[in-house]
């Protein structure tokens, strides 16, 4: 069962919407109404829901119901448009949540130029560029994988990985097109490829060496009101909306999806059926949680699936991400290859270069060697330093170097273009500080 704060409507689908009016008496109808004031409205108070009877208003209140959006405590705006939001919830705590108005260099989701490469390849834009070649060129093997879909799992299994793993360290709904809020003054402006990057966790408990986050610990996990409340927020502030406005997701900030796992996907659920971001601009980043990955696929609504790889041997990988020691490169490897991948789909491989560390031609050998025969795309990202991160960051010609290694091995590799280094925001820099408090814009 995901998690719900009590007394909160963020969080809450349109079953337990029903629940909840129905328990006051009200007709089952009056659930939509809140439907549509939740989560495509996403007014702050109950109210602003005009729609409700004065009545009901006046009920929810002295239950002491309230919506629960977050707070936006802070802004930290980069020199390319990038912005941190640090988003406040509702006992103090703050997870960090970032806009990025042109993604990354590219999307369909990932916040990749893979990804756009992708997008333009299944709408049939392309047919030859380097990177689409590489995947068509794939794509013989690929069609012989067997895909089989993993079962849903029958119980929740996060608090008891996140405990493990503590030890060891030692669709495009139509229906929301009917509803036109006025805030939309920029409604189907945003034809680009925005993108907002989302926490799941206050802090994380996987320990990644060259990531700031791992640095706070793990918190807390989030509600799953509280994930899809950061998506709220930050649309209602940047005044965009969607369908109509074309926005990719990405769960990739503070904190391992998948060890917070029921709320992750009720979250999805929510963010898919009732804020209106299509399945297929969503991705979710795992380091690689076994176990959630074999669930993941069996799921009937899901992102697609980024596993953060950043090694190219077990040795290394355990250096650099200690849970290696729990699910090694082979199970992960063999978790891939199980993955239930749809039509046009495949798994993105992230890979963060750390200088002098991963970053060889040997290392590129044996990444090609692990990927081979999975139908899946490598993105590369130089590490974005950070202080308390004992890596540095290559060279551009290391990292082309890299990159063109892998690419004629047959695997599509990219570079992601860094955002927001100037405020901490972009990949890996995650940290919720507010020390950071001299960062321009402000
Ligand atoms: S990279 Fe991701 S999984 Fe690893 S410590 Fe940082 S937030 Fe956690």
């Amino acid at each position: 069962m995901a998690d719900s704060p009590q007394n909160v409507l963020l969080g809450l689908d349109r079953d337990e919407l029903t629940l909840l009016v129905e328990g006051l008496g009200e007709p089952s109808y009056r659930a939509k109404q809140l439907v549509e004031a939740v989560y495509r409205q996403r007014v702050a108070s109950i109210e602003e829901i005009s729609t409700l009877s004065q009545q009901l208003r006046l009920n929810l209140g002295e239950k002491g119901i309230s919506i629960g959006l977050p707070q936006i405590e802070k802004r930290f705006v980069s020199e390319d448009g990038t912005v941190r939001y640090l988003v406040g919830l509702g006992d103090g705590q703050s997870v960090e949540t970032v806009w990025m108005p042109e993604g990354d260099g590219g999307e369909a989701g990932d916040g990749s130029e893979a990804g756009e490469l992708a997008e333009r390849f299944v709408e049939g834009t392309i047919s030859g560029t380097s990177g689409a070649k590489a995947h068509t060129e794939q794509s013989e093997p690929i069609a012989a994988l067997k895909r089989s879909a993993t079962p849903k799992p029958q119980e929740d299994r996060g608090k008891e990985l996140n405990k493990e793993l503590n030890e060891d360290r030692g669709q495009d709904t139509n229906r929301h097109q009917r509803y036109q809020p006025d805030l939309r003054s920029k409604q189907g402006q945003n034809q680009g490829r925005s993108t907002i990057c989302i926490s799941s966790q206050v802090g994380c408990a996987v320990d990644c060496q060259f990531c700031l986050t791992a640095l706070l610990g793990m918190k807390r996990n989030l509600s799953a009101g509280e994930i899809v409340g950061q998506v709220c927020a930050v649309l209602k502030d940047q005044k965009v909306s969607p369908p109509e406005d074309r926005i990719n997701l990405v769960f990739m900030g503070m904190g391992e999806p998948f060890l917070n796992y029921e709320n992750f996907v009720k979250a999805a659920r929510l963010l898919v059926e009732e804020v209106g971001i299509a399945e297929r601009r969503m991705t979710v980043s795992t380091a690689g949680i076994v176990p959630r990955i074999h669930d993941f696929g069996g799921e009937r609504i899901r992102p697609k699936l980024a596993i953060s790889l950043n090694a190219s041997n077990d040795e290394l990988r355990t250096r650099l991400m200690p849970l290696n020691k729990k699910w090694n490169l082979e199970m992960l490897m063999a978790a891939a290859r199980a993955y239930p991948l749809r039509t046009r789909e495949w798994i993105t491989f992230e890979y963060v270069l750390l200088g002098g560390v991963n970053d060889g031609p040997e290392n590129a050998k044996e990444v090609a060697e692990l990927l081979r025969g999975i139908r899946c795309k490598v993105n590369l990202i130089a590490l974005n330093p950070g202080p308390g991160i004992d890596f540095t960051t290559p060279g551009g010609e290391q990292v082309a170097a890299f990159q063109k290694k892998l690419r004629d091995a047959g695997i599509p590799a990219f570079v992601r273009r860094p955002r927001g280094r100037d405020i901490y925001a972009a990949c890996g820099q995650l940290k919720r500080t507010v020390e950071i408090a001299a960062a321009p814009g402000l």
